[in-house]
Protein backbone atom coordinates (compact mmCIF):
# COMPACT_ATOMS: atom_id res chain seq x y z
CA UNK A 1 0.00 0.00 0.00
CA UNK A 2 1.50 3.12 -0.86
CA UNK A 3 1.20 5.51 2.57
CA UNK A 4 3.22 8.78 1.32
CA UNK A 5 0.11 8.98 -1.54
CA UNK A 6 -2.58 8.65 0.75
CA UNK A 7 -0.25 10.91 3.52
CA UNK A 8 0.02 13.67 0.43
CA UNK A 9 -4.07 13.03 -0.43
CA UNK A 10 -4.99 13.74 3.37
CA UNK A 11 -2.76 16.52 3.70
CA UNK A 12 -4.00 18.01 0.46
CA UNK A 13 -7.75 17.64 1.51
CA UNK A 14 -7.04 18.96 5.12
CA UNK A 15 -5.46 22.25 4.09
CA UNK A 16 -8.12 22.39 1.68
CA UNK A 17 -11.08 22.72 3.97
CA UNK A 18 -8.86 24.57 6.23
CA UNK A 19 -8.34 26.89 3.31
CA UNK A 20 -11.89 27.31 2.50
CA UNK A 21 -12.75 27.80 6.65
CA UNK A 22 -9.96 30.36 6.96
CA UNK A 23 -10.84 32.22 3.50
CA UNK A 24 -14.40 32.63 4.72
CA UNK A 25 -13.40 33.80 8.06
CA UNK A 26 -10.90 35.82 6.39
CA UNK A 27 -13.79 37.56 4.09
CA UNK A 28 -15.92 38.46 6.98
CA UNK A 29 -13.08 40.34 8.90
CA UNK A 30 -11.73 42.11 5.34
CA UNK A 31 -15.68 43.29 4.50
CA UNK A 32 -15.28 44.47 8.27
CA UNK A 33 -11.84 46.32 7.45
CA UNK A 34 -12.62 47.74 4.84
CA UNK A 35 -15.49 49.37 6.20
CA UNK A 36 -13.32 50.59 9.27
CA UNK A 37 -10.88 52.12 7.12
CA UNK A 38 -13.16 53.33 4.49
CA UNK A 39 -14.63 55.69 7.79
CA UNK A 40 -11.25 55.81 9.45
CA UNK A 41 -9.89 57.57 6.20
CA UNK A 42 -12.41 59.61 5.74
CA UNK A 43 -12.45 60.88 8.91
CA UNK A 44 -8.58 62.31 8.81
CA UNK A 45 -8.79 63.39 5.70
CA UNK A 46 -9.72 67.31 6.77
CA UNK A 47 -8.69 69.95 5.02
CA UNK A 48 -5.22 71.91 7.13
CA UNK A 49 -7.09 74.71 7.72
CA UNK A 50 -4.32 75.83 10.52
CA UNK A 51 -2.04 78.98 9.52
CA UNK A 52 1.27 79.28 10.83
CA UNK A 53 0.96 82.01 13.75
CA UNK A 54 2.13 85.32 12.95
CA UNK A 55 4.32 85.53 15.56
CA UNK A 56 6.53 83.07 16.19
CA UNK A 57 9.23 84.02 18.73
CA UNK A 58 10.86 81.19 20.54
CA UNK A 59 12.88 81.93 23.69
CA UNK A 60 16.22 80.12 23.55
CA UNK A 61 17.41 81.22 27.06
CA UNK A 62 15.87 78.85 28.65
CA UNK A 63 14.18 81.14 31.52
CA UNK A 64 11.13 80.83 33.14
CA UNK A 65 8.40 81.70 30.69
CA UNK A 66 5.14 82.91 30.35
CA UNK A 67 2.09 81.08 29.02
CA UNK A 68 1.83 82.07 25.10
CA UNK A 69 4.94 82.01 24.19
CA UNK A 70 5.24 78.51 23.65
CA UNK A 71 2.37 76.48 22.28
CA UNK A 72 3.70 73.27 22.84
CA UNK A 73 7.06 71.65 25.20
CA UNK A 74 7.86 68.59 24.05
CA UNK A 75 10.24 66.03 26.88
CA UNK A 76 12.11 63.98 24.91
CA UNK A 77 14.02 64.16 22.09
CA UNK A 78 14.46 60.74 21.05
CA UNK A 79 12.61 59.18 17.96
CA UNK A 80 9.05 60.02 19.03
CA UNK A 81 9.61 63.68 20.73
CA UNK A 82 12.34 64.86 17.92
CA UNK A 83 9.76 63.63 15.06
CA UNK A 84 6.98 65.18 16.46
CA UNK A 85 8.63 68.53 17.59
CA UNK A 86 9.13 68.65 13.64
CA UNK A 87 6.07 67.61 12.90
CA UNK A 88 4.38 70.57 14.75
CA UNK A 89 6.99 72.73 14.24
CA UNK A 90 6.68 72.43 10.34
CA UNK A 91 2.38 73.08 10.75
CA UNK A 92 3.86 76.56 12.72
CA UNK A 93 3.31 75.91 16.06
CA UNK A 94 5.62 77.40 18.32
CA UNK A 95 7.55 74.37 20.18
CA UNK A 96 10.36 74.10 22.91
CA UNK A 97 11.70 70.66 23.07
CA UNK A 98 13.36 70.09 26.42
CA UNK A 99 16.33 66.47 25.93
CA UNK A 100 18.17 65.60 28.70
CA UNK A 101 20.99 64.99 26.91
CA UNK A 102 21.62 66.02 23.63
CA UNK A 103 24.52 63.64 22.90
CA UNK A 104 23.90 61.37 20.13
CA UNK A 105 22.35 58.26 22.54
CA UNK A 106 24.53 54.95 22.58
CA UNK A 107 22.04 52.59 22.61
CA UNK A 108 21.34 49.11 21.13
CA UNK A 109 17.90 49.81 20.83
CA UNK A 110 15.89 50.95 17.65
CA UNK A 111 18.50 50.00 14.85
CA UNK A 112 15.81 48.44 12.11
CA UNK A 113 13.24 50.23 11.09
CA UNK A 114 10.41 48.38 9.14
CA UNK A 115 9.26 49.39 5.64
CA UNK A 116 5.89 50.36 7.03
CA UNK A 117 8.09 52.69 9.44
CA UNK A 118 10.31 54.15 6.44
CA UNK A 119 6.64 55.06 4.72
CA UNK A 120 5.55 57.15 7.89
CA UNK A 121 9.50 58.64 7.48
CA UNK A 122 8.31 59.70 4.24
CA UNK A 123 5.01 61.14 5.07
CA UNK A 124 6.90 62.95 8.19
CA UNK A 125 9.60 63.96 4.78
CA UNK A 126 11.65 62.94 7.29
CA UNK A 127 13.13 60.36 5.09
CA UNK A 128 16.25 62.73 4.64
CA UNK A 129 17.35 61.61 7.95
CA UNK A 130 18.69 58.33 6.45
CA UNK A 131 21.05 59.84 4.22
CA UNK A 132 24.57 59.80 5.27
CA UNK A 133 24.84 57.87 8.44
CA UNK A 134 25.66 54.49 6.89
CA UNK A 135 22.37 53.26 6.89
CA UNK A 136 21.22 49.68 5.57
CA UNK A 137 18.55 48.48 3.46
CA UNK A 138 16.97 45.47 5.11
CA UNK A 139 14.84 43.54 2.72
CA UNK A 140 13.74 41.11 5.55
CA UNK A 141 14.73 38.40 7.41
CA UNK A 142 15.59 34.53 7.10
CA UNK A 143 15.05 32.44 9.93
CA UNK A 144 16.67 29.30 10.63
CA UNK A 145 15.54 26.36 12.27
CA UNK A 146 16.67 22.81 12.92
CA UNK A 147 19.12 22.86 9.57
CA UNK A 148 15.94 24.85 7.77
CA UNK A 149 15.04 27.88 6.50
CA UNK A 150 11.99 30.08 6.31
CA UNK A 151 11.86 33.90 4.60
CA UNK A 152 10.30 36.61 5.66
CA UNK A 153 10.51 38.87 2.52
CA UNK A 154 8.85 42.14 3.30
CA UNK A 155 6.18 42.61 -0.07
CA UNK A 156 7.76 45.87 -1.67
CA UNK A 157 6.48 45.26 -5.12
CA UNK A 158 3.73 48.40 -5.25
CA UNK A 159 6.08 50.97 -3.57
CA UNK A 160 8.77 53.00 -4.91
CA UNK A 161 12.16 51.31 -5.63
CA UNK A 162 13.92 53.20 -2.17
CA UNK A 163 11.45 52.32 0.48
CA UNK A 164 12.67 49.39 2.03
CA UNK A 165 13.84 48.41 5.42
CA UNK A 166 16.98 50.53 7.10
CA UNK A 167 18.96 49.46 9.89
CA UNK A 168 21.43 51.85 11.15
CA UNK A 169 23.21 52.98 14.42
CA UNK A 170 20.24 54.85 16.46
CA UNK A 171 22.44 57.44 17.56
CA UNK A 172 22.96 58.85 14.11
CA UNK A 173 19.51 58.53 13.44
CA UNK A 174 18.53 60.35 16.36
CA UNK A 175 20.78 63.32 15.99
CA UNK A 176 19.62 63.81 12.41
CA UNK A 177 15.96 63.87 13.35
CA UNK A 178 16.81 66.51 16.31
CA UNK A 179 18.92 68.57 13.87
CA UNK A 180 15.84 68.77 11.66
CA UNK A 181 13.41 69.59 14.12
CA UNK A 182 16.04 72.43 15.20
CA UNK A 183 16.52 73.74 11.69
CA UNK A 184 12.93 74.98 11.99
CA UNK A 185 12.84 78.92 13.97
CA UNK A 186 9.97 77.85 15.92
CA UNK A 187 11.37 75.18 17.44
CA UNK A 188 13.61 75.36 20.08
CA UNK A 189 15.62 72.05 21.53
CA UNK A 190 17.58 72.65 24.53
CA UNK A 191 19.30 70.16 27.15
CA UNK A 192 17.37 69.65 30.59
CA UNK A 193 16.30 67.02 32.56
CA UNK A 194 11.97 67.49 33.29
CA UNK A 195 11.62 66.52 37.13
CA UNK A 196 7.98 66.94 37.37
CA UNK A 197 4.74 68.34 35.44
CA UNK A 198 3.02 71.45 36.34
CA UNK A 199 -0.61 70.26 37.14
CA UNK A 200 -3.02 73.37 38.41
CA UNK A 201 -6.70 71.93 39.24
CA UNK A 202 -5.93 68.69 37.14
CA UNK A 203 -4.69 70.92 34.15
CA UNK A 204 -0.93 69.94 33.26
CA UNK A 205 -0.06 73.67 32.87
CA UNK A 206 4.31 73.11 31.86
CA UNK A 207 7.12 71.50 33.85
CA UNK A 208 9.58 71.98 36.12
CA UNK A 209 13.28 71.19 34.90
CA UNK A 210 16.94 71.29 35.80
CA UNK A 211 19.02 72.82 32.93
CA UNK A 212 22.43 72.31 31.67
CA UNK A 213 24.37 73.76 34.77
CA UNK A 214 21.93 72.32 37.13
CA UNK A 215 19.66 75.44 38.02
CA UNK A 216 15.92 74.47 38.05
CA UNK A 217 13.75 76.11 35.67
CA UNK A 218 10.47 76.67 34.74
CA UNK A 219 8.55 76.63 31.43
CA UNK A 220 4.78 76.89 30.57
CA UNK A 221 2.80 75.88 26.90
CA UNK A 222 -0.59 75.09 26.35
CA UNK A 223 0.18 71.22 25.61
CA UNK A 224 3.18 69.24 26.97
CA UNK A 225 4.31 66.38 25.10
CA UNK A 226 6.06 63.55 26.89
CA UNK A 227 7.84 61.49 25.15
CA UNK A 228 10.77 60.28 27.79
CA UNK A 229 11.23 56.90 26.87
CA UNK A 230 10.81 53.39 28.33
CA UNK A 231 12.18 54.43 31.58
CA UNK A 232 9.95 57.23 31.32
CA UNK A 233 9.74 59.14 35.26
CA UNK A 234 6.67 61.21 34.60
CA UNK A 235 4.28 58.70 32.76
CA UNK A 236 2.66 57.88 36.31
CA UNK A 237 0.61 60.49 36.51
CA UNK A 238 -0.85 60.21 33.27
CA UNK A 239 -1.20 56.83 32.64
CA UNK A 240 -1.80 53.24 34.05
CA UNK A 241 2.23 51.68 33.90
CA UNK A 242 1.88 47.84 33.56
CA UNK A 243 5.32 47.15 32.46
CA UNK A 244 5.95 44.34 32.03
CA UNK A 245 9.58 42.95 31.18
CA UNK A 246 10.12 39.23 30.01
CA UNK A 247 13.07 39.20 28.65
CA UNK A 248 16.54 41.14 27.92
CA UNK A 249 18.20 41.51 24.69
CA UNK A 250 21.86 41.28 25.03
CA UNK A 251 23.78 43.35 21.86
CA UNK A 252 27.36 42.83 20.56
CA UNK A 253 28.99 44.21 17.78
CA UNK A 254 30.21 42.09 14.93
CA UNK A 255 33.29 43.18 12.56
CA UNK A 256 34.82 41.11 9.49
CA UNK A 257 31.95 38.82 8.91
CA UNK A 258 28.89 38.83 6.31
CA UNK A 259 25.32 37.62 6.55
CA UNK A 260 24.39 34.22 5.18
CA UNK A 261 22.21 36.32 2.64
CA UNK A 262 23.30 39.53 1.93
CA UNK A 263 21.57 42.25 3.83
CA UNK A 264 18.67 39.72 5.44
CA UNK A 265 18.29 39.83 8.64
CA UNK A 266 18.82 36.07 10.59
CA UNK A 267 17.10 35.24 12.72
CA UNK A 268 18.04 31.65 14.52
CA UNK A 269 15.54 29.68 16.40
CA UNK A 270 17.22 27.69 18.54
CA UNK A 271 17.71 26.75 22.19
CA UNK A 272 18.38 28.21 24.64
CA UNK A 273 17.70 31.59 23.03
CA UNK A 274 16.66 33.25 19.88
CA UNK A 275 19.46 34.84 18.09
CA UNK A 276 19.43 37.58 15.51
CA UNK A 277 21.65 39.45 13.41
CA UNK A 278 21.51 42.32 11.15
CA UNK A 279 24.01 45.02 9.34
CA UNK A 280 23.75 48.43 11.51
CA UNK A 281 26.57 49.59 9.05
CA UNK A 282 28.53 48.68 6.47
CA UNK A 283 30.94 47.03 8.38
CA UNK A 284 29.39 46.50 11.79
CA UNK A 285 26.27 43.16 12.27
CA UNK A 286 24.80 43.40 15.48
CA UNK A 287 23.87 40.39 16.89
CA UNK A 288 20.69 40.35 19.71
CA UNK A 289 20.40 37.39 22.04
CA UNK A 290 16.91 37.13 23.92
CA UNK A 291 17.40 35.45 27.21
CA UNK A 292 14.45 35.57 29.37
CA UNK A 293 14.34 38.01 32.37
CA UNK A 294 14.61 35.18 35.20
CA UNK A 295 18.12 33.54 33.56
CA UNK A 296 20.21 36.54 32.59
CA UNK A 297 23.63 35.56 33.02
CA UNK A 298 25.75 38.84 35.06
CA UNK A 299 28.07 40.32 32.79
CA UNK A 300 30.44 41.56 35.38
CA UNK A 301 31.46 38.36 36.54
CA UNK A 302 32.26 36.73 33.39
CA UNK A 303 28.95 35.10 33.81
CA UNK A 304 27.84 36.80 30.61
CA UNK A 305 30.70 35.71 28.23
CA UNK A 306 30.64 32.49 29.39
CA UNK A 307 27.00 31.80 28.46
CA UNK A 308 27.39 33.12 25.50
CA UNK A 309 30.24 31.08 24.11
CA UNK A 310 29.31 27.46 25.55
CA UNK A 311 25.20 28.01 25.02
CA UNK A 312 25.10 30.30 22.41
CA UNK A 313 28.01 30.05 20.35
CA UNK A 314 27.06 26.42 19.53
CA UNK A 315 23.70 27.70 17.53
CA UNK A 316 25.54 30.57 15.91
CA UNK A 317 25.22 30.34 11.66
CA UNK A 318 28.58 28.88 11.27
CA UNK A 319 29.88 31.87 8.83
CA UNK A 320 29.23 34.18 11.69
CA UNK A 321 30.75 31.65 14.84
CA UNK A 322 34.50 33.30 14.54
CA UNK A 323 33.80 36.61 14.45
CA UNK A 324 31.05 35.93 17.28
CA UNK A 325 33.89 34.47 19.76
CA UNK A 326 36.02 37.77 18.83
CA UNK A 327 32.95 39.80 19.80
CA UNK A 328 32.49 38.20 22.93
CA UNK A 329 36.52 38.51 23.91
CA UNK A 330 36.61 42.19 23.08
CA UNK A 331 36.04 44.31 26.03
CA UNK A 332 33.08 46.16 26.76
CA UNK A 333 31.62 44.99 23.90
CA UNK A 334 28.41 42.77 25.85
CA UNK A 335 25.34 44.99 26.28
CA UNK A 336 22.04 44.38 27.63
CA UNK A 337 18.59 46.19 27.55
CA UNK A 338 15.44 45.47 29.63
CA UNK A 339 12.63 44.84 27.00
CA UNK A 340 9.67 46.16 28.51
CA UNK A 341 5.85 45.26 27.46
CA UNK A 342 3.61 47.93 28.03
CA UNK A 343 -0.22 48.06 26.36
CA UNK A 344 -1.88 51.70 26.45
CA UNK A 345 -3.40 52.41 29.20
CA UNK A 346 -3.90 56.34 29.25
CA UNK A 347 -5.20 59.00 32.29
CA UNK A 348 -6.71 61.43 29.90
CA UNK A 349 -5.25 64.61 31.66
CA UNK A 350 -5.90 68.01 30.07
CA UNK A 351 -2.88 69.70 29.24
CA UNK A 352 -0.31 66.48 28.57
CA UNK A 353 -0.15 63.85 26.50
CA UNK A 354 2.03 60.44 26.52
CA UNK A 355 3.55 59.08 23.56
CA UNK A 356 6.35 56.80 22.11
CA UNK A 357 7.48 54.12 24.54
CA UNK A 358 6.60 56.18 27.52
CA UNK A 359 3.07 55.45 26.65
CA UNK A 360 3.14 52.07 25.16
CA UNK A 361 5.91 49.41 24.20
CA UNK A 362 6.04 45.73 22.71
CA UNK A 363 8.50 43.36 22.69
CA UNK A 364 11.80 44.64 20.52
CA UNK A 365 11.69 40.95 18.29
CA UNK A 366 10.06 42.38 15.19
CA UNK A 367 11.72 45.82 15.19
CA UNK A 368 8.34 47.61 15.22
CA UNK A 369 8.80 50.52 18.14
CA UNK A 370 9.99 53.19 15.92
CA UNK A 371 7.06 52.72 13.41
CA UNK A 372 4.56 52.99 15.95
CA UNK A 373 5.82 56.00 17.33
CA UNK A 374 6.11 57.66 13.98
CA UNK A 375 2.76 56.70 13.05
CA UNK A 376 1.18 58.29 16.19
CA UNK A 377 2.99 61.24 15.24
CA UNK A 378 1.60 61.36 12.06
CA UNK A 379 -2.02 61.19 13.66
CA UNK A 380 -1.12 63.67 16.50
CA UNK A 381 -0.13 65.79 13.70
CA UNK A 382 -3.29 65.50 11.72
CA UNK A 383 -5.58 65.46 14.72
CA UNK A 384 -4.35 68.81 15.71
CA UNK A 385 -3.92 70.64 12.31
CA UNK A 386 -7.37 72.01 12.42
CA UNK A 387 -6.78 73.59 15.88
CA UNK A 388 -5.84 77.50 16.02
CA UNK A 389 -6.28 77.91 19.39
CA UNK A 390 -4.75 75.09 21.82
CA UNK A 391 -5.59 76.85 25.12
CA UNK A 392 -8.78 75.04 26.24
CA UNK A 393 -7.06 72.07 27.47
CA UNK A 394 -10.39 70.44 28.63
CA UNK A 395 -11.87 70.50 25.54
CA UNK A 396 -8.71 69.26 23.33
CA UNK A 397 -7.84 66.92 26.07
CA UNK A 398 -11.68 65.41 25.18
CA UNK A 399 -11.25 65.86 21.39
CA UNK A 400 -7.95 63.83 21.53
CA UNK A 401 -9.56 61.12 23.19
CA UNK A 402 -10.41 59.80 19.57
CA UNK A 403 -6.21 59.81 18.91
CA UNK A 404 -6.21 56.20 21.18
CA UNK A 405 -9.09 54.53 19.15
CA UNK A 406 -7.35 55.73 15.57
CA UNK A 407 -4.09 54.36 16.12
CA UNK A 408 -5.26 51.11 17.03
CA UNK A 409 -5.12 49.31 13.59
CA UNK A 410 -1.06 50.15 13.45
CA UNK A 411 -0.53 49.57 16.97
CA UNK A 412 -2.24 46.71 18.43
CA UNK A 413 -1.48 44.60 14.64
CA UNK A 414 2.81 45.58 15.89
CA UNK A 415 2.42 45.22 19.36
CA UNK A 416 0.44 41.48 19.36
CA UNK A 417 2.58 40.22 16.74
CA UNK A 418 5.60 41.41 18.19
CA UNK A 419 4.38 39.81 21.94
CA UNK A 420 3.06 36.60 20.63
CA UNK A 421 5.99 35.89 18.38
CA UNK A 422 8.37 36.27 21.16
CA UNK A 423 6.35 34.24 23.41
CA UNK A 424 6.56 31.60 20.45
CA UNK A 425 10.09 31.66 19.30
CA UNK A 426 11.51 31.72 22.63
CA UNK A 427 9.91 28.76 24.43
CA UNK A 428 10.90 25.54 23.47
CA UNK A 429 11.17 23.14 26.33
CA UNK A 430 7.24 23.01 26.61
CA UNK A 431 6.10 20.55 23.82
CA UNK A 432 3.07 22.43 22.92
CA UNK A 433 4.61 25.85 22.62
CA UNK A 434 7.15 23.81 20.57
CA UNK A 435 4.62 22.67 18.39
CA UNK A 436 3.40 26.50 18.48
CA UNK A 437 7.13 27.23 17.15
CA UNK A 438 6.86 24.60 14.38
CA UNK A 439 3.16 25.41 13.34
CA UNK A 440 4.74 29.05 12.75
CA UNK A 441 7.86 28.46 11.08
CA UNK A 442 6.10 25.63 8.46
CA UNK A 443 3.04 28.49 8.60
CA UNK A 444 6.14 30.73 6.57
CA UNK A 445 7.50 28.26 4.17
CA UNK A 446 4.05 27.58 3.24
CA UNK A 447 5.11 30.78 1.20
CA UNK A 448 2.08 32.60 -1.28
CA UNK A 449 -0.60 34.45 0.77
CA UNK A 450 0.30 32.81 4.05
CA UNK A 451 4.15 33.73 4.04
CA UNK A 452 2.96 37.26 2.08
CA UNK A 453 0.26 38.09 4.53
CA UNK A 454 2.90 37.42 7.68
CA UNK A 455 5.63 39.55 6.33
CA UNK A 456 3.21 42.30 5.64
CA UNK A 457 2.16 42.65 8.63
CA UNK A 458 5.58 42.17 9.94
CA UNK A 459 6.55 45.02 7.65
CA UNK A 460 4.29 47.47 8.78
CA UNK A 461 2.60 47.47 5.68
CA UNK A 462 -0.63 45.65 6.47
CA UNK A 463 -1.43 47.59 9.92
CA UNK A 464 -4.97 45.65 10.08
CA UNK A 465 -6.27 43.84 13.39
CA UNK A 466 -8.27 41.48 11.17
CA UNK A 467 -5.38 40.38 8.69
CA UNK A 468 -3.92 39.66 12.36
CA UNK A 469 -6.44 37.26 13.00
CA UNK A 470 -6.78 36.02 10.07
CA UNK A 471 -3.62 34.85 9.96
CA UNK A 472 -3.49 33.18 13.49
CA UNK A 473 -6.68 31.38 12.45
CA UNK A 474 -4.58 30.40 9.75
CA UNK A 475 -2.07 29.28 11.54
CA UNK A 476 -4.01 27.49 14.10
CA UNK A 477 -5.73 25.44 11.77
CA UNK A 478 -2.47 24.54 9.64
CA UNK A 479 -1.09 23.54 13.23
CA UNK A 480 -3.77 21.11 14.01
CA UNK A 481 -4.32 19.99 10.42
CA UNK A 482 -0.64 18.79 10.43
CA UNK A 483 -1.06 17.25 14.07
CA UNK A 484 -4.06 14.86 12.67
CA UNK A 485 -1.92 13.73 10.03
CA UNK A 486 -2.06 10.83 8.83
CA UNK A 487 -5.67 10.65 10.09
CA UNK A 488 -6.84 11.39 13.90
CA UNK A 489 -6.54 9.37 16.91
CA UNK A 490 -7.63 9.78 19.84
CA UNK A 491 -3.63 10.66 20.81
CA UNK A 492 -3.58 13.46 17.84
CA UNK A 493 -6.79 14.83 18.61
CA UNK A 494 -5.89 15.80 22.08
CA UNK A 495 -2.21 17.54 20.83
CA UNK A 496 -4.22 19.31 18.73
CA UNK A 497 -7.15 20.75 21.29
CA UNK A 498 -3.67 21.50 23.38
CA UNK A 499 -2.31 23.38 20.56
CA UNK A 500 -5.33 25.65 20.25
CA UNK A 501 -5.75 25.93 24.12
CA UNK A 502 -2.30 26.97 24.29
CA UNK A 503 -2.24 29.43 21.38
CA UNK A 504 -5.39 30.70 22.66
CA UNK A 505 -3.58 31.24 25.97
CA UNK A 506 -0.67 33.17 24.43
CA UNK A 507 -3.09 35.15 22.25
CA UNK A 508 -5.85 36.36 24.10
CA UNK A 509 -4.45 38.33 26.69
CA UNK A 510 -2.76 40.50 24.36
CA UNK A 511 -5.67 41.27 22.67
CA UNK A 512 -7.43 42.04 25.95
CA UNK A 513 -4.82 43.97 27.20
CA UNK A 514 -4.76 46.03 23.84
CA UNK A 515 -8.90 46.30 24.40
CA UNK A 516 -11.37 44.13 21.85
CA UNK A 517 -13.44 46.72 21.16
CA UNK A 518 -10.63 49.48 20.18
CA UNK A 519 -8.86 47.25 17.95
CA UNK A 520 -11.79 45.19 16.22
CA UNK A 521 -14.87 47.40 16.38
CA UNK A 522 -13.67 51.02 16.75
CA UNK A 523 -16.77 52.21 15.10
CA UNK A 524 -18.72 51.62 18.39
CA UNK A 525 -16.28 53.54 20.66
CA UNK A 526 -18.02 56.71 21.02
CA UNK A 527 -14.69 58.79 21.16
CA UNK A 528 -14.04 57.66 17.59
CA UNK A 529 -16.31 60.27 16.23
CA UNK A 530 -14.86 63.45 17.89
CA UNK A 531 -14.60 66.20 16.02
CA UNK A 532 -12.28 69.62 16.24
CA UNK A 533 -13.39 71.77 18.92
CA UNK A 534 -15.85 74.69 17.35
CA UNK A 535 -16.77 72.62 14.52
CA UNK A 536 -20.34 71.09 13.90
CA UNK A 537 -20.19 67.50 15.65
CA UNK A 538 -21.39 65.03 13.11
CA UNK A 539 -25.04 63.65 14.84
CA UNK A 540 -23.50 60.37 16.50
CA UNK A 541 -26.60 58.25 18.57
CA UNK A 542 -23.60 56.27 20.30
CA UNK A 543 -21.75 59.56 21.97
C1 LIG B 1 16.68 46.43 23.10
C2 LIG B 1 15.69 47.15 22.24
C3 LIG B 1 15.79 47.04 20.88
C4 LIG B 1 14.89 47.73 20.07
N1 LIG B 1 14.98 47.58 18.71
C5 LIG B 1 14.11 48.22 17.92
C6 LIG B 1 14.21 48.13 16.51
O1 LIG B 1 15.08 47.48 15.98
N2 LIG B 1 13.30 48.80 15.76
C7 LIG B 1 12.31 49.57 16.32
O2 LIG B 1 11.51 50.15 15.59
N3 LIG B 1 12.21 49.69 17.65
C8 LIG B 1 13.09 49.05 18.45
N4 LIG B 1 13.00 49.21 19.81
C9 LIG B 1 12.01 50.15 20.36
C10 LIG B 1 12.47 51.57 20.08
O3 LIG B 1 13.77 51.77 20.57
C11 LIG B 1 11.51 52.54 20.76
O4 LIG B 1 10.17 52.20 20.41
C12 LIG B 1 11.75 53.98 20.35
O5 LIG B 1 13.09 54.34 20.56
C13 LIG B 1 10.82 54.87 21.19
O6 LIG B 1 11.14 56.21 21.00
P1 LIG B 1 10.83 57.28 22.15
O7 LIG B 1 11.10 58.59 21.54
O8 LIG B 1 9.52 57.02 22.76
O9 LIG B 1 11.88 56.95 23.29
P2 LIG B 1 13.44 57.17 23.27
O10 LIG B 1 13.94 56.99 21.88
O11 LIG B 1 13.96 56.31 24.34
O12 LIG B 1 13.64 58.70 23.65
C14 LIG B 1 13.35 59.20 24.92
C15 LIG B 1 14.15 60.48 25.09
O13 LIG B 1 13.72 61.14 26.25
C16 LIG B 1 14.85 61.64 26.94
N5 LIG B 1 14.47 61.79 28.35
C17 LIG B 1 14.20 60.81 29.23
N6 LIG B 1 13.84 61.33 30.41
C18 LIG B 1 13.89 62.68 30.28
C19 LIG B 1 13.63 63.75 31.15
N7 LIG B 1 13.22 63.56 32.40
N8 LIG B 1 13.80 65.00 30.69
C20 LIG B 1 14.19 65.24 29.42
N9 LIG B 1 14.44 64.25 28.55
C21 LIG B 1 14.29 62.99 28.96
C22 LIG B 1 15.93 60.59 26.70
O14 LIG B 1 17.22 61.13 26.89
C23 LIG B 1 15.64 60.22 25.25
O15 LIG B 1 16.36 61.00 24.34
C24 LIG B 1 13.88 48.54 20.64
C25 LIG B 1 13.79 48.64 22.03
C26 LIG B 1 14.68 47.96 22.82
C27 LIG B 1 14.57 48.08 24.30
Amino acid sequence: MDYSFHYAMANHYIVGVAGVIVSLLGLVFLYYNSLVRFRGLSKLKRPASMDAPKENYVNRNGNCEAVGTTDIIIVGAGVAGAALAYSLGKDGRRVRVIERDLNAPDRIAGEALIPGGYLKLMELGLEDCLDEIDAVRMPGYILYKDGKEASVIFPLEKFQPHVDGRTFRHGRFVRKLRNKAASLHNVSLEQGTVTSLIEENGTVKGVHYKDKSGQLMTAYASLTFVCDGCFSNLRRSLCNPKVDIPSYFVGLVLTNCKLPNENYAAFVLEEPAPILFYRISSTEIRCMVDIPSQNLPSISDGEMSHYLKTQVAPKVLPELYTAFIAAIEKKGNIRTMPIKIMAAAPHLTPGAFLIGDAFNMRHAITGGGMTVALSDVILLRDLLRPLHDLSDASTICKYLESFYTLRKPMSSTINTLANVLQKVFSATSDPAMNSMQQTCFGYLRLGGVFANGLSAMLSGLCPRPSSLAFHFSAMAIYGVGQLLLPFPTPKRLWNGAKLLWVASSVLFPFIWSEGVRQMFFPLTVPAYYRTPPGKSMRRNSLD
